[in-house]
């Protein structure tokens, strides 16, 4: 850890910058859609501190295994189920989908395997006659490695099953369904390392919606709250940007530029929201010998018309779109854990769930 990591942890400066969110005399409640943001808010207690200076903090739609749809992971399993060779990170094939996961489906007999990265996934590729399929998910963050492994002409066995989404859409539409009022974003900093400052600038215009984009230590985290508390109370909404070390106004070109090569914008629906508009990726057609869905289309056909629902007492969808902690689902802590987990927000670190879980707070009082 360098000189700065220690400053970015400074309780003194914490206390001082919430000694000022607290002078501004605010009841407001922001969100943010990062796992890691919420990680640091819960790991730090800020979250409580900052509720004792008048701001609630939410986590959305920010763990992207936790809004990767059941019939996205359904048709995961159904794959391996058909012979394919399916490849994952470790926290997607614990996520409980229509009957069973993809590590059930493992436990069946079936070839499902963990990866920590696409590169690891293109390996087993080379080492197989079987069909590999990649289950691509994250949002703007990992999309461009996906990318790159395309453009980089993978083996002929090797296919993706994209699951990619894209966050300034989901803040959009998050917005615009107005279920709760939120007075602030936090926007992420991974995410925004790599679109830059820009993609948010409409939606803070068009929704009258102050953000601020953060750094992940708590005193990024702390900044980007006192920044935004700062425009909420002089009737501000633009776009600042607190994480200046790692993020440029016009974002990552390469990665941007590799993106584009790759995918097109698609509407998608994300658990706990209806189909959104540009939200998705999918492989332009130059890829389409490496698209799962063209690919697998036969075997992905019954997938097509099934229907899902969620499980009884479950209420991750609310926890997505921000409108409750998770404490305040009855499962939490009481037949959901993340040994045992009923739904995504549980199985995922960076499930909402699962942070406030591992924080020792499940006996909390709800709220
Ligand atoms: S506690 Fe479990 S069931 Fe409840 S919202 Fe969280 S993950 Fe879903």
């Amino acid at each position: 850890m360098g000189m700065n990591a220690f400053r970015y942890r400074d309780r003194s400066l914490v206390n001082k910058v919430a000694k000022s969110i607290r002078e501004m005399n605010l009841n407001v409640l922001i969100m943010h859609v990062c796992g890691t943001h919420q990680d640091t808010f819960a790991r730090y207690g800020l979250d409580n501190l900052l509720k004792e200076c008048g701001v609630e903090v939410r986590q959305g739609p920010g763990c992207p295994v936790c809004v990767t749809t059941p019939r996205e992971i359904e048709e995961a399993i159904v794959l391996a189920k058909a012979g394919k060779t399916v490849v994952s990170f470790g926290d997607m094939v614990r996520v409980p989908g229509k009957n069973g996961s993809l590590l059930d489906a493992r436990a069946e007999g079936r070839d499902v395997r963990i990866v920590y990265s696409i590169e690891d996934a293109i390996a087993i590729a080379k080492e197989t006659e079987n069909d590999v399929v990649f289950l691509a998910v994250g949002f703007e963050t990992t999309a461009p490695s996906t990318a790159a492994t395309l453009v980089a002409e993978p083996p002929e066995n090797f296919s993706v099953l994209t699951c990619h989404r894209r966050i300034p859409p989901v803040l959009d539409a998050l917005l615009g369904m107005g279920e709760t009022k939120i007075d602030g974003i936090i926007d992420p900093g991974h995410v925004s390392t790599i679109i830059g400052v820009k993609p948010y600038e409409e939606i803070s215009k068009k929704h009258n919606i102050p953000q601020v984009i953060a750094g992940f230590e708590p005193l990024d985290v702390m900044m980007g709250v006192y920044m935004l508390c700062r425009q909420i109370s002089r009737g501000e909404a633009k776009v600042e940007n607190e994480y200046s070390r790692s993020v440029r106004y016009g974002g990552n070109s390469k990665a941007l530029k590799l993106m584009r090569e790759v995918f097109d914008p698609v509407d998608v629906e994300w658990r706990g929201f209806p189909k959104i508009p540009a939200s998705g990726m999918e492989l332009r057609r130059r890829f389409q010998d490496y698209d799962a869905r063209k690919i697998h289309e036969d075997e992905l056909e019954a997938v097509k018309e099934m229907e899902f629902s969620t499980p009884p007492g479950c209420r991750c969808d609310e926890v997505l779109r921000g409108l409750i902690r998770p404490q305040k689902c009855p499962l939490f802590g009481r037949g959901c854990y993340p040994s045992h987990p009923v739904g995504p927000c549980m199985v995922s670190i960076e499930g909402a769930c699962s942070i406030e879980y591992k924080y020792g707070r499940r006996m909390a009082p709800r709220v």
